[in-house]
């Protein structure tokens, strides 16, 4: 109840810049807020998708800005595994699914598959990496001009932290938001599920020289207790290491101010 129930949506603002990683759950009430907010002025966001499992799109129907006129959505991501990123999306807004179609919302919503791995949007510069996941799966480095974000919310890092490619990545991240599902026991039966074990999400953050690591994608059995805990012990293997690291979980509705951290 206290870290929250909703799935993937994180919201970045840089300037004018309204960047949201993931139309999980969680976007139906980041819709209410910005229309809250922007009231009757015209809205203008980015979205970037990591994957098209259900957890990261499924908010997209409740997303209250498609349904206004004055909003223009640039939705960014990689194909669904078997089918287009446009079908993947428009699908489960079908008849069978939904009753408002994707062709009858009145804003403007373009939707881009990703073909190059890196870009802009605004003064933020955009890099993608195919992530440990099953499926067509990637996660984003945006470089602000106040700091580095990483986010991989779904993604099994592999034992040690020992991934060139991953380390190079994230490197020196402001903040790292994770994949850390599973304690040691619980990985021990999901190993090859694409999703992180705690151990060694704190160990590839560690080696990365990740600032702030934020564990993610909560496991639904999870409650507030044991992610708790998850932190406490995520913060004693930082000690352990000797490292100034910083640790936190997820919550609905938490904000980080990169340069204030
Ligand atoms: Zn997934
Ligand atoms: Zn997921």
């Amino acid at each position: 109840m206290r870290y929250g129930g909703n799935t993937t949506c994180v919201e970045v603002r840089c300037g004018r810049d309204i960047i949201i990683l993931d139309a999980g759950t969680g976007l139906r009430k980041l819709g209410i807020a910005l229309l809250d907010e922007f009231k009757r002025r015209p809205l203008n966001l980015s979205l970037l998708l990591s994957h098209t499992h259900w957890d990261h799109i499924q908010g997209l129907p409740f997303f209250a800005p498609i349904y206004e006129s004055r909003c223009r959505l640039r939705i960014l991501g990689c194909e669904g595994a078997r089918k287009s990123l446009v079908t993947a999306l428009t699908g489960q807004m079908e008849s069978t699914y939904f009753p408002v179609p994707f062709s009858r919302l009145p804003s403007n919503i373009e939707i881009e598959e990703l073909k190059d791995f890196s870009f802009t949007i605004g003064p933020v510069l955009v890099r993608a990496l195919r992530a440990n996941h099953p499926g067509v799966t990637v996660g984003y480095r945006l470089f602000s001009p106040d700091g580095i974000i990483c986010f991989f919310p779904d993604t099994e890092p592999r034992q040690g932290g020992d991934d060139r490619e991953m380390l190079d990545f994230i490197r020196d991240a402001d903040v790292l938001i994770l994949d850390s599902q599973y304690d040691r026991a619980e990985y021990q039966t999901h190993t090859g599920w694409g999703h992180g074990c705690l151990d060694e999400s704190v160990a590839l953050a560690l080696r990365a020289g990740v600032k702030k690591l934020v564990l993610f994608h909560h496991d639904p059995d999870h409650d507030d207790k044991k992610i708790d805990a998850f932190v406490k012990y995520a913060r004693k293997l930082v000690t352990k290491a000797r490292a100034k690291m910083k640790i936190e979980a997820a919550r609905e509705g938490m904000v980080l101010k990169l340069g204030g951290l």
